[in-house]
C-alpha cells in the first residue's frame, strides 16, 4: 500500500513500476482514505508492539490523505515485496530499496519529534498477514484473475 506521503509526493507510478518490473502481477488496486477505525483494523497489533505514542502518530499520518492499496501475486511474493520495500527506518533501508531510494528519515528523529516515520509503503510481513490484509482492503469482486505475459511466455 502506498502511504499518503508516496501519493502527495507523486511517486505512485514510479513505485508501482518497480513491482511490475520485478514480474509481480497486479491483481487488484484502489485509492481510498482510511478513518481511525479502519486504521486500527489495519495496524491491529502496532500499539501493542510499539506503544501508544508511535501508534497515535502513525494513525494520524495514515489519515492525512488518500492511500493506494494494491495486491500483487508472484513466486515468494511477500518476501520479495518486503525486500524491495526495505527496512522500516529509511536510514537503515538499503540503497536500491524503495524506502532507501526515496525516503530519508531516522528512528532517532522520529522518536524525538513524536512523528511517524514517513516511509512511503506498507507491505505485509508474512503470508498470514497478507491474507488478513487482502481480506480487509478488498472485496472478492475487486480481485482479478488473468494470465500475465510473463506467465504466458513459458520458457
Ligand atoms: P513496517 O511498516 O516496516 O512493517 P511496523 O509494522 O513495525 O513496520 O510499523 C508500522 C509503521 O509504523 C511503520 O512503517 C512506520 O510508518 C511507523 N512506525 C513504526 N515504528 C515507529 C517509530 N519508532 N517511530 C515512528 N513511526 C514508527
Amino acid at each position: 500500500m502506498l502511504k499518503p506521503d508516496a501519493v502527495v509526493r507523486g511517486l505512485a507510478g514510479r513505485i508501482i513500476q518497480r513491482f511490475e518490473d520485478a514480474s509481480l502481477k497486479i491483481v487488484g488496486m484502489k485509492m481510498r482514505e482510511i478513518d481511525a477505525d479502519f486504521t486500527r483494523k489495519h495496524y491491529f497489533d502496532l500499539e501493542e508492539r510499539t506503544g501508544p505514542v508511535v501508534y497515535n502518530a502513525t494513525a494520524a499520518f495514515m489519515q492525512r490523505g488518500p492511500v493506494i492499496a494494491f495486491v500483487v501475486e508472484g513466486e515468494d511474493a511477500v518476501a520479495t515485496v518486503r525486500k524491495m520495500v526495505g527496512s522500516t527506518y529509511p536510514n537503515e533501508a538499503q540503497p536500491g530499496s524503495i524506502r532507501g531510494d526515496f525516503a530519508h528519515q531516522t528512528k532517532t528523529v522520529a522518536v524525538a519529534t513524536g512523528k511517524a516515520v514517513a516511509n512511503l509503503v506498507h507491505a505485509s510481513g508474512n503470508r498470514e498477514e497478507a491474507e488478513y490484509e487482502v481480506g480487509l482492503w478488498f472485496d472478492k469482486t475487486e480481485l482479478f484473475e488473468y494470465r500475465s505475459q510473463a506467465e504466458a511466455f513459458d520458457w
